[in-house]
């Protein structure tokens, strides 16, 4: 049982949440004095008259009167409760939620912190394989349509190479098991003799990542006549598509 009471945990997460850099991810902020300022991101305007006081950590409308705190914002930009936008912010600075819950929970919180794990892993491997002499072609492919080291590196693209097991392989090097790997959408099961094999093969990757902005699935785009052409990550216990807590990379968009 971690120590101290929800009450506790909110006062951490609005300590150590900046208010100003994360408005600053969707809103192009401005200082004016003591305050930011910028276009309201919860009605449309053309002058600004949203105001962020980073000292006191609120944010203010004189538009659409919206306001509130850390967790007012994160609630109404996302559409979702208090109680998630704040179990949003616990995850995204390390904050751990007083635990209240029994041994099922448990579990289910190693499994998913394992397929996270798995997730992260191969969002690295793919970073590397583009970056290698094997990712060449993808790199021509990228700078083709603009997209230089700097672009590649700030949109987290990857290259899954053309076969079957490196995935697999890297990851099991990694103590991660065939299950877990499948369970993340990264491998799928052979069809006889048991085993696996990786799903995302010879395809550019792109990460889909939560709004904590973990790597929660990946997109992977064909370079040549491949079909599909684009082959989205599965649902798992980290990726549930029907919530709208998911950012695919707008360059993933644009070249799909
Ligand atoms: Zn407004």
């Amino acid at each position: 049982m971690a120590p101290g009471s929800y009450r506790d945990y909110l006062e951490e997460i609005r300590r150590s949440a900046d208010l100003a850099a994360i408005v600053g991810e969707t809103v192009k902020l401005r200082r004016a004095g003591n305050a930011l300022v910028g276009l309201c991101p919860f009605h449309q305007e053309k002058t600004p008259s949203f105001r962020v006081s980073p000292e006191k950590g609120v944010f203010h409308c004189f538009g659409c009167q919206a306001g509130g705190d850390v967790f007012t914002y994160m609630a109404e930009l996302h559409g979702i409760s208090f109680a998630e936008a704040a179990e949003l912010l616990g995850e995204r600075y390390g904050i751990a939620r007083p635990r209240t819950t029994g041994r099922e929970d448990d579990h289910s919180g190693r499994r998913r912190k394992r397929i996270l794990e798995a997730l992260s892993l191969a969002h690295s491997f793919f970073a590397d394989r583009l970056k290698a002499p094997e990712g060449a072609r993808a790199r021509e492919y990228l700078e083709r349509r603009g997209y230089d080291a700097s672009a590649i590196g700030r949109y987290g693209l990857g290259w899954a190479p053309a076969e079957w097991d490196r995935l697999l392989r890297h990851l099991s090097g990694h103590g991660l098991s065939g299950d877990e790997m499948a369970e993340a959408g990264l491998v799928l099961p052979r069809r006889s003799g048991g085993g696996f094999y990786d799903r995302f093969r010879g395809r550019l990757t792109f990460p889909i990542r939560d709004t904590a902005g973990r790597v929660v699935s990946f997109g992977g785009r064909a370079l040549g006549d491949d079909e599909p052409k684009y082959l989205n990550g599965p649902e798992s216990p980290v990726y549930d598509k029907s919530r709208t807590l998911f950012r695919l990379s707008e360059v993933a968009q644009e070249v799909r």
